[in-house]
């Protein structure tokens, strides 16, 4: 029998574990000819979640659980639970019940009938959400996309149904700073959105804050992107393009025997030096990213089937 492994990241969610549970659970029923297993993530809770996870694991076989040494973050936790999920299908969902556990048996259809690699939940609102958070997001969802030219887009979060081969896609993916977002997208795969509306956490709190935001968003540009090293390219020729013009009316007003000031003189020189400074920090920057790409030793290319 065919094996769904649910990996749950728990951070100080003693409120919200054992509702999870049950629901999750129940809902893993109702889908016929599968076994399931909870794989819960205690990524160094303050609280007694980890308590709760060790009943969970007394009362029911299917439920195993790692606790990390401190907290390291949802996305080491999420790398952690894929590492020990032994399922032929991995799903990633919050502890808050945030993601509806409604929508895995649709997910499980999709992947076994329609050949889809991948069924992703995908926000279609952000209703219970403050307004500048969710102003913040949308932004920075369409800055992302656009630099990285990747499919990054609002509302897709890491609740999804995988097949094991992009698991170990995504497990070749040995980084240390990790975006799953972003890795999601790079491994490719066939993915199937199914749109769902936003609930609000069942008990606690969110563990983000506007500050973890604004790291995990320039996480997540620097991680996949190497475009910002070329503003300071651009702004470099724009500053050589002004240097120019300013140097060719001085050789014209030489021309004209016009006087000229010494602050001009030093005004252009130090424009064209400046633009020249930036010009050579973009190139400089240029090789550095690529030594950087190269350290995260990325997988070259990632197959899908193959009959070698
Ligand atoms: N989480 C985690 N480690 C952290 C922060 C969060 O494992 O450092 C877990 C948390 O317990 C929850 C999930 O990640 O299961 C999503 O977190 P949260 O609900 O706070 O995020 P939000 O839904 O507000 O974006
Ligand atoms: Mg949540």
């Amino acid at each position: 029998m065919e094996t769904i492994s649910i990996i749950v990241p728990c951070y100080n969610e003693e409120e919200s574990i054992p509702l999870f549970y049950t629901t999750t659970k129940a809902e893993l029923q109702k889908i016929e000819g599968v076994n399931y297993e909870f794989i819960f993530v205690n990524d160094g809770s303050t609280d007694q979640s980890i308590h709760e996870l060790k009943l969970l694991a007394l009362q029911d076989t299917n439920c195993h659980y790692i606790s990390f040494s401190r907290n390291f973050g949802k996305e080491s936790a999420m790398f952690a639970g894929l590492q020990k999920a032994t399922g032929e299908y991995c799903v990633i969902m919050d502890a808050d019940l945030q993601h509806p556990p409604t929508l895995l048996k649709e997910m499980y259809q999709v992947l076994k009938y329609e050949n889809y690699d991948c069924a992703a939940g995908k926000r279609m609102d952000r209703t219970g959400e403050g307004g500048l958070r969710s102003f913040l997001s949308k932004q920075f969802y369409k800055v992302i996309s656009r630099l990285t030219k990747m499919d990054m887009s609002d509302g897709s979060g890491d609740f999804r149904m995988m097949r094991r081969v992009m698991v170990d896609a995504i497990l070749q993916m040995k980084e240390y700073n990790r975006y799953m977002k972003g890795i999601f997208s790079f491994v490719g795969f066939d993915t199937k959105w199914i749109e769902f509306h936003n609930v609000e956490r069942v008990a606690g709190q969110t563990k983000w804050s506007l500050k973890s935001l604004f790291s995990y968003a320039f996480e997540g540009i620097v991680s996949f992107s190497t475009k910002p090293l070329l503003f300071a390219g651009i702004v470099g020729t724009i500053l050589l393009a002004i240097s120019t013009i300013l140097g060719m009316s001085i050789i014209i007003r030489l021309c004209l025997s016009q006087v000229i000031s010494s602050s001009f003189y030093l005004l252009t020189l130090l424009v064209f030096l400046s633009s020249l400074q930036m010009i050579f920090v973009s190139i400089l920057g240029q090789y550095v990213s690529k030594d950087y790409l190269e350290n995260k030793k990325r997988p070259i290319y990632i197959i899908k089937e193959s009959d070698l």
